[in-house]
């Protein structure tokens, strides 16, 4: 009977070891050079500093791809190597007969996911879930896998389907400068960062052609649209305009050289990502012709405009706020570019309009405070830009989605923000976190679900041992009756005033019984604490419920549907059949879907997605925060691998059985030792001894074989398939 082994050889077998073959001598010693080890499961012992170590030596041999299971690590090298990703080498990794046993790569969960999705028995759907911290890696990772795609898909036979093929998959390809154009922006801990999370699925048809792609997106930074963080910069898109506008253009979107945006810090720091040119082209590739792109351009400009208007309090609190002295231009301006009436634009932004009474028939007209105007300048702004965005979207979809008859089965590539915790973390980080909590439980399910399955067609004897499970934790922010994110939902529905304090002993008393819910005592603000899996994130209270509400005020949309822009006219429809489902929803005074809701429901969809397809995981992993080649951070990888959660993968993989040896492979590599260890009587055959078709010579050698090495080594297992230990 096969049984896990875990602990590590005794002194006893010193001696004969002496007598063992190279190979198994430095394999049962663990001596097996760190950078030839292709997976992190074979690391004796598997502890989160020899994993550590590993990837080390594995970096600073230029290794950038280790296995971990059904993981793959991606480590930044944070230097080009075409080499590495040239398209020879995506068509070796096609080829080759068993991808597997080449050099760990993107390319073999590529290909893999490639072969699954057209396998003639069953072809499932399949994903690929790409997760890491800002800055590790992974929009590159996924834009590579889809140049991937694009490459093996691409039929060498038919010149005609060649074509169409080719055209296809640029434009899927093309897809990605205009996303990362208007949402990517530089920040703090990476010059490209990703402020949306992404979705695509690729579709392919019968015979494994790429037909088609769909891109969903979730959670757009909107905000930094008005309020960027010292050193950070806006989306790129604004600053590729500014200095990549030719003179004509500069005079019509009013951007005259060396222009100043409140909105537009750090202008002197030049990106790769400025390039206007690449933007322009792929938006051309997708169908969006250049007066279409003027428009965008010029309302982008209106923004940078409006971003430049500042009000100071009046002395009299009756009246609305002045407008600064060389504010008054910008506010011209900004009503020009975005065709609004300007006197309507200043009235909007300084005034609120309560409605009160049964029909809500009373109107009361009530001057802001200039911080309140400042707020809704910001509102204005943010949603613009966020419904230019989804509208990008849906323009990117339609030129890229192929008919539903046209295409049978997909691959889906997953960008993801990761685990995030910050001295200040708020709805974003929650929301964020939420996510990563979902993905981390969809990953242990789907690896303890396959390796089960495995298991018993082995026909092998086994019981987990402790994993972490994650339900508590999302029992605490999802659960019902009564979670974190019902209680904020509900401090939005109530709408009343209700303070930071007031939010955490809420949360404090209704769901005391959690074990995944503390507090820091020594926080000064008010706040929560979630144990995730990752770890302990604090949460400020402050500003949660007004951030998940997310308001805007009515009068914003409706002025914007007074505009005569054509691009507005298209995002702020006065058709009510137009209009989105919140304002149908506002209308008829429906429950307002918060931030929190709406996530909730998209995670909800993205899962049940991800339930459908066959998983595989790459996790990204940055070696240092500086972006520099040839650096390896212990301190900073650690806390990765503790954050995306590797330590735990592992960790189930150490509890699987993490070396899988044929029967053919292991009798050839270890006959030899059938002389050195003595003859013991064969005791009853095991399922898998059954199976192996080479009976007397192995029974004779694996009885003893099973006695004393498996008591060596933790967790040797032999299973049908699989490669013997390197
Ligand atoms: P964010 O969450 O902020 O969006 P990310 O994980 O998507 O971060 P990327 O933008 O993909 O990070 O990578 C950051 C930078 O690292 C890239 O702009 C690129 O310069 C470099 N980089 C990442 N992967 C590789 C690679 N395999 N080879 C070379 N450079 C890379
Ligand atoms: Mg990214």
């Amino acid at each position: 009977m096969l049984q896990q082994v875990n602990g590590h050889s005794s002194g006893s077998d010193a001696q004969g070891r002496e007598c063992l073959g190279k190979d198994l001598q430095e394999f049962l010693s663990g001596e097996t050079p760190l950078h030839q080890l292709d997976d992190l499961t074979k690391v004796n012992p598997v502890t989160l500093e020899t994993v550590l170590r590993c990837l080390q030596v594995r970096y600073s041999a230029d290794t950038f791809y280790t296995n971990a299971g059904c993981t793959l690590v991606a480590l930044n090298p944070f230097k080009p190597i075409p080499q590495l990703y040239s398209p020879e080498l995506m068509r070796e990794y096609h080829a080759a007969p068993q991808p597997q046993k080449l050099k760990p790569h993107i390319f073999t969960v590529g290909e893999q996911t490639y072969r699954n999705v057209k396998s003639l028995i069953e072809p499932v759907n399949q994903s690929v879930i790409v997760s890491g911290e800002s800055g590790a890696g992974k929009t590159w990772t996924s834009r590579c896998l889809m140049k991937f795609y694009a490459v093996v898909t691409t039929s060498p036979t038919s010149w005609e389907g060649h074509k169409i093929a080719e055209r296809i998959e640029q434009r899927i390809l093309n897809s990605n400068p205009i996303m990362e154009a208007f949402g990517n922006a530089c920040t703090l801990r990476n010059n490209n960062s990703s402020r949306f999370g992404k979705f695509i699925q690729l579709q392919l048809n019968r015979a494994q052609q790429m037909t088609g792609a769909a891109v969903q997106t979730y959670l757009l930074e909107k905000t930094r649209v008005a309020c960027q963080a010292s050193s950070e910069r806006n989306f790129h898109i604004f600053y590729q305009i500014c200095k990549g506008a030719n003179m004509d253009e500069r005079l019509q979107w009013h951007l005259p050289e060396g222009a100043v945006f409140s909105w537009l810090p750090n202008p002197e720091r030049t990106l790769e990502e400025d390039c206007f040119e690449v933007t322009r082209e792929a938006m051309l590739h997708l169908g969006i012709d250049t007066p279409t792109q003027n428009n965008i351009f010029k309302v982008l400009a209106g923004l940078l405009h409006l971003g430049n208007i500042w009000f100071a309090d009046s002395e009299d609190e009756s009246q609305p706020c002045q407008l600064m002295d060389n504010a008054k231009g910008s506010i011209r301006t900004s009503a020009l570019l975005l065709l609004l009436p300007e006197e309507p634009l200043l009235e909007t932004l300084r005034i609120r309009t309560i409605r009160a009474g049964k029909q809500q028939q009373q109107v009361f007209r009530k001057p802001c405070s200039q911080a309140e105007c400042d707020t809704r300048r910001d509102c204005l702004a943010k949603l613009i830009y966020a419904r230019l965005f989804d509208w990008l979207v849906s323009v990117i979809n339609s030129n890229i989605c192929a008919d539903p008859d046209s295409w049978t089965t997909f691959i889906g590539l997953l960008d993801v923000y990761g685990f995030e915790s910050f001295p200040d973390n708020s709805l974003e980080q929650l929301c964020i976190n939420y996510a990563n909590e979902k993905l981390q439980q969809h990953f242990v399910a789907h690896y303890l679900k396959a390796q089960q399955e495995e298991y018993a067609v082995e026909g092998l004897e086994w019981s987990f041992v402790n994993y972490q499970d994650n339900q508590a934790c999302l029992d605490l922010i999802e659960g019902s009756p009564i979670s974190i994110c019902s209680l904020i939902n509900e401090e939005c529905r109530l709408n009343r005033p209700s303070s930071a304090t007031q939010l955490r002993t809420r949360i404090e008393s209704a769901l005391a019984g959690s074990p995944c819910l503390g507090h820091d005592k020594l926080s000064r603000e008010p706040s929560f604490i979630v144990k995730h899996y990752a770890g302990p994130v604090c949460y400020h209270t402050a500003g949660l419920v007004e951030k998940n509400k997310d308001p805007v005020p009515p009068e914003l949309t409706q002025l914007l549907q007074q505009s005569q822009d054509p691009l507005l006219k298209v995002l702020f429809p006065t058709d009510p059949e137009e209009k989105s489902p919140e304002e149908r929803s506002g209308q008829s005074r429906a429950p307002v879907l918060t931030v929190v809701s709406k996530f909730k429901a998209s995670l909800e969809q993205l899962l049940q997605v991800l339930h459908s397809t066959t998983p595989h995981y790459i996790r990204c992993i940055k070696p240092n925060s500086q972006g520099q080649a040839q650096t390896f951070i212990q301190e900073e990888v650690l806390s990765q691998l503790e954050a995306c959660g590797l330590v735990e993968t592992i960790h189930i993989s150490a509890a699987g059985f993490p070396t899988r040896v044929s029967h053919q492979n292991f009798v050839e590599r270890y006959a030899l030792l059938r002389r050195l260890l003595p003859r013991v009587p064969l005791g009853p055959h095991s399922p898998s001894e059954e199976r192996s078709g080479s009976s007397p010579l192995a029974e004779a050698m694996l009885q003893p074989l099973l006695r004393d090495i498996l008591h060596t080594l933790p967790a040797l297992t032999l299973a049908t398939s699989g490669d013997p230990p390197e």
